[in-house]
C-alpha cells in the first residue's frame, strides 16, 4: 500500500502532481511519500508490540536526512554500517541508545565515534574486530556493549548477492565457533556481551527462513545462559521483502505473531533492522523519455535516468515496475528501457511490455525508495538526482540535484 495514485489521468504523490514536480525540479528525480513512510514504519513496528522491542531502520536502504528525521520522530532506532551512517543518524536526532552497528570492517575511528555516541551495541563479525573494539574502548575508559553476528547457515532463498547467512558468506561467526567467542568476550575488560544477532539476507518472501534462524539462536541462547552470560538482546536483522512485481511477501504482522509465540516469556529485548520494507515502496524515480529508437530486433526507450541513478536492475537483474506518469492509452509493445550511460548493462527494464511512449513524456519507476539513491554514483560524470519528500500537498527538496561544480568539488 502506497500513496502514488492516478488522479484525472496523471500520477500524484499524495496531493502533489508528479508532472509538476518534474517540471519544477527536473529529472531524473526521486520522490518519496511521507504518508507511505509513516504507514510502513508503523505497520512494521506495531507488529511487535507484544514484545519488548526496538525497530532500528537500516540506514543503508535510504539515508536521506529528511527520511531519517521522519523515522526518528516516529520512534525508530537506526542500524548503521559505517561512520558516515552514524553521522547521519546522530544528525537526524537519533539517540545513541537506539543505534546498533553492523558490518564486517569497522575501522578504529568509526568504533571510537560509536563509543562516544553511546550506541546500544556493536554487532561483531570477527574475533579481530572484537579485539579492536576492546582496545579502543579501554583507551577511552569505556565498556563496549556487543553482540556477535551469528551465521546460522540458513538459506534465505533470495538473490545470491543479498543472501548473507550461509556458510559461504563473509558475514558473522559460524554458530559452532560463536560459543567460544562469547567465552573470550566475557573475559575482555573493555567488552560486555549483551546480545545475539543475525541477518540472513534481504528481500525474503517467506518467514520460514527467519524462524529457522530464530530456532537455532534460541538453542544457542540456552548455552549462553548456562555460561552465566546475561544476554538480553536478540537482534534478528532485516530482510523482509516487498512486492516489486508479483511477489507476495508476508505482512509484518505474520512475522510479529510468530516471533511473539517463539520467544514468549524469555527476558529478551528484540531488535529488528528493517530497511526495504519501510522505504522500498515509499519512493519512485521519475524520468523523461529522451529518444525512442528502433533497431532491426528491438525497440529502446532511452530515458534520462541510468544505472548510476538506480543500479538494481543492472546489479541484480531486479524488476521495477515502470508506468507512464500520464498514460496515453497507446498500444503496448516489447521494449528495453535504457539510460544514457556507455554500458550495455545500463538498463532499467529489459523486454518489457510497455505502451508506446514519445519523446518528452515522463515515466515513473516504482519501488525505488530502497537501495535507489543510496546506491547511486557519479559514473559517466552524471550529477546525482534530486530527492523530493512529499507530505500531503507540500513538497520539500530533501536533497538538491548535484551540479557540475559539486562533481569536481574535491578534485585538485
Ligand atoms: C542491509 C541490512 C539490513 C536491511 O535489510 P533489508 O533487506 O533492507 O531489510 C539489516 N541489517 C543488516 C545487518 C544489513 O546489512
Amino acid at each position: 500500500m502506497h500513496h502514488f495514485t492516478m488522479k484525472n489521468g496523471s500520477l500524484y504523490a499524495e496531493g502533489v502532481s508528479v508532472k509538476e514536480l518534474a517540471r519544477e525540479y527536473g529529472t531524473p528525480l526521486y520522490v518519496y511519500s511521507t504518508a507511505t513512510l509513516t504507514r510502513h514504519f508503523q505497520a512494521f513496528d506495531s507488529a511487535f508490540d507484544a514484545l519488548d522491542h526496538l525497530t532500528c531502520f537500516s540506514v543503508k536502504a535510504n539515508s536521506n536526512l529528511s527520511v531519517l528525521r521522519l523515522l526518528a520522530d516516529l520512534g525508530a532506532g537506526m542500524d548503521i554500517v559505517s561512520g558516515g551512517e552514524l553521522y547521519r543518524a546522530l544528525m537526524a536526532g537519533v539517540p545513541g541508545e537506539r543505534i546498533v552497528y553492523s558490518g564486517v570492517g569497522k575501522k578504529h575511528a568509526e568504533i571510537a565515534m560509536a563509543l562516544k555516541a553511546g550506541i546500544l551495541m556493536f554487532n561483531v563479525e570477527s574475533m579481530q574486530e572484537l579485539a579492536r573494539i576492546n582496545e579502543v574502548a579501554l583507551a577511552m575508559g569505556k565498556v563496549a556493549r556487543v553482540s556477535f553476528r551469528i551465521n546460522p547457515d540458513v538459506d534465505p532463498k533470495t538473490h545470491p548477492y543479498i543472501s548473507t547467512g550461509m556458510k559461504k558468506n563473509k558475514f558473522g561467526l559460524s554458530i559452532d565457533t560463536a560459543l567460544d567467542a562469547y567465552a573470550k568476550a566475557r573475559d575482555l575488560p573493555g567488552i560486555e556481551p549483551i546480545g545475539m544477532d543475525c541477518h540472513i539476507g534481504s528481500q525474503l518472501t517467506s518467514i520460514d527462513p527467519f524462524l529457522e534462524a530464530l530456532d537455532k539462536l534460541l538453542v544457542f541462547h540456552d548455552k549462553l545462559k548456562a555460561m552465566q552470560l546475561n544476554i538480553r538482546c536478540l537482534d534478528l536483522g532485516g530482510g523482509l521483502g516487498i512486492p516489486y512485481n508479483e511477489e507476495d511477501p508476508p505482512h509484518p504482522k505474520e512475522f510479529g505473531a510468530a516471533l511473539t509465540k517463539a520467544i514468549d516469556g524469555l527476558p529478551l529485548k528484540v531488535v529488528l533492522e528493517p530497511g526495504r520494507v519501510i522505504v522500498g515502496n515509499a519512493g519512485i524515480l521519475v524520468t523523461e523519455v529522451l529518444y525512442t529508437k528502433q533497431t532491426s530486433t528491438k525497440t529502446f526507450n532511452i530515458v534520462d535516468a541510468a544505472m548510476n541513478d538506480l543500479i538494481r536492475p543492472s546489479l541484480y537483474g531486479s524488476f521495477h515496475r515502470i508506468e507512464e506518469v500520464e498514460p496515453k492509452g497507446r498500444a503496448a509493445h516489447d521494449v528495453d528501457v535504457v539510460g544514457p550511460i556507455c554500458e550495455s548493462g545500463d538498463f532499467l527494464a529489459k523486454d518489457r511490455q510497455l505502451p508506446e511512449v514519445r519523446q518528452g513524456e515522463l515515466l515513473a519507476v516504482y519501488s525505488a525508495g530502497a537501495y535507489g539513491f543510496t546506491m547511486s554514483s557519479n559514473y559517466n560524470s552524471r550529477p546525482r538526482a534530486a530527492e523530493i519528500l512529499v507530505d500531503g500537498d507540500k513538497a520539500i527538496v530533501a536533497r538538491r540535484r548535484e551540479t557540475y561544480e559539486s562533481l569536481v568539488a574535491n578534485e585538485i
